[in-house]
């Protein structure tokens, strides 16, 4: 689950990471109170599950409440990368000497902690890696040894710190991240720019902060923090119907049991040169019920041409499965969709004479999970 900057810095607060003093606002009229109870200048910031919002026109800085009123009306309302701005962050206004990048992100094939930073802050760090790798620390963190203060010192002399007070403050924030990153089971908290003030004063300015989906359990007041509203109608829809669900942006609607079968079955439709509308895995126990539900949620879809059901039995039975589509035949209009079934494994062999049986038009049975990659990727093209 990804978090908005506010969010993530309320979360950064809580650990004693500094930040500046802010307030949301989902008006210009309330941006307007926010910036005037701040006083001074403030900066308004499109709140999106998105970065690079400063270049898209999402982050301004406004020098009067009124200005602020103004540049909130601005930005509410403006789409950033597909994301509409409905909130926004006011923020007061900090003076950059210095914009530095730190990160703490779960680097999964070391199975580890890795932190980055650097001095080349406030551009995309893929950039500062691609251009200037030289410039960047990279250091892991051992999970059973845990935080040792020699992984903040070795950062910031790597990178080149070289005044002791930014030394000082730095060290402390990288040791406050970790167990910001660690307590929140928290994916990745990137904070860039991490800015040094005219002063000398050192603040996160921005957060990037994902936790661990399978952790929230752990965390009812992160998991409260999820905008609903943000998020995709059909695949809020899909979590509601307890389907597993993730639109893409193809014609080929997929439907397959397990994970990794579904994903296999999206690289073979691109594979064979169509493009997969979605992924969609019934689960271990596919019942009749849950192909009803899936076939909701994929043809509530309106880029769908085509369904591809994939279906290897195992725990799954694939008679159930078959019954599951020609059911949904019966209560959905399905009509209009073309429908390649792939049916293997347990109980195939009566799938198949189900299917034949009912003789439905528009579903066509192959044999092979590339032969009906092909036919379904044909069909979405003619359909
Ligand atoms: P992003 O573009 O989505 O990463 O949003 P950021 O929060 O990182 O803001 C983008 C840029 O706006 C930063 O890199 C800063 O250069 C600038 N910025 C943000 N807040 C302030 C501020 O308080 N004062 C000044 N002078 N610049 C700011
Ligand atoms: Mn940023």
């Amino acid at each position: 689950m990804d978090l908005y900057e506010y969010q993530g810095k309320e979360l950064f607060s809580h650990f004693g990471i500094p930040v500046s003093e802010g307030r949301l606002a989902e008006t210009p009229e309330e941006a307007l109170a926010a910036a005037d109870e701040l006083g001074g200048p403030v900066v308004v910031k499109a709140q999106v599950l998105t970065g690079g919002r400063g270049k898209a026109g999402g982050v301004k800085l406004a020098a009067t409440p009124e200005e602020a009123e103004d540049l909130a009306d601005d930005i509410l309302g403006l789409d950033i990368r597909g994301h509409v701005v409905r909130r926004l962050w006011i923020e007061s206004a900090s003076e950059i000497a210095k914009e530095y990048y730190l990160s703490v992100t779960f680097d999964r094939g070391a199975k580890k902690a890795l932190f980055m930073f650097t001095t080349q802050g406030g551009v995309e760090i893929e950039e500062v890696a691609e251009t200037n790798p030289d410039a960047l620390v990279r250091l892991h963190v051992d999970p059973l040894e845990g935080f040792q203060p020699w992984v903040a010192r070795r950062l910031v002399y790597g990178a080149g710190i070289d005044d002791p007070g930014e030394q000082k403050q730095i060290a402390a924030i990288v040791e406050k991240l970790y167990r910001c990153f660690v307590e929140s089971d928290a994916m990745l908290c990137e904070i860039n720019p991490l800015i040094v003030t005219p002063e000398g004063e050192v603040r996160a300015l921005d957060s990037k902060f994902t936790v661990d989906d399978n952790a929230l359990y752990r965390h009812p007041d992160i998991a409260e923090m999820r905008d609903v509203e943000a998020a995709d109608p059909l695949e809020t829809f899909a979590r509601e119907k307890g389907v597993t669900y993730v639109k893409l942006d193809g014609e080929v609607g997929i439907l397959g049991n397990g994970a990794g079968l579904s994903m296999s079955t999206v690289d073979v439709v691109a594979h064979v040169g169509g493009r997969p509308a979605n992924f969609c895995d019934l689960g271990g126990g596919g019942d009749a019920e849950g192909v009803v539900d899936a076939l909701e949620v994929i043809t509530r879809d309106p880029q769908v041409r085509s369904i591809f059901f994939n279906i290897f039995g195992g725990i799954t039975r694939c008679d159930e499965v078959a019954r599951g589509i020609l059911a949904a035949l019966d209560r959905l209009d399905m009509s209009r969709y073309p429908i390649v079934v792939r049916l293997d494994g347990t109980n195939a062999e009566e799938a198949r004479e189900i299917l034949a049986d009912a003789a439905r038009p528009n579903v066509f049975p192959e044999a092979t999970m590339l032969d009906g990659a092909r036919r379904a990727v044909e069909l979405a093209r003619s359909a």
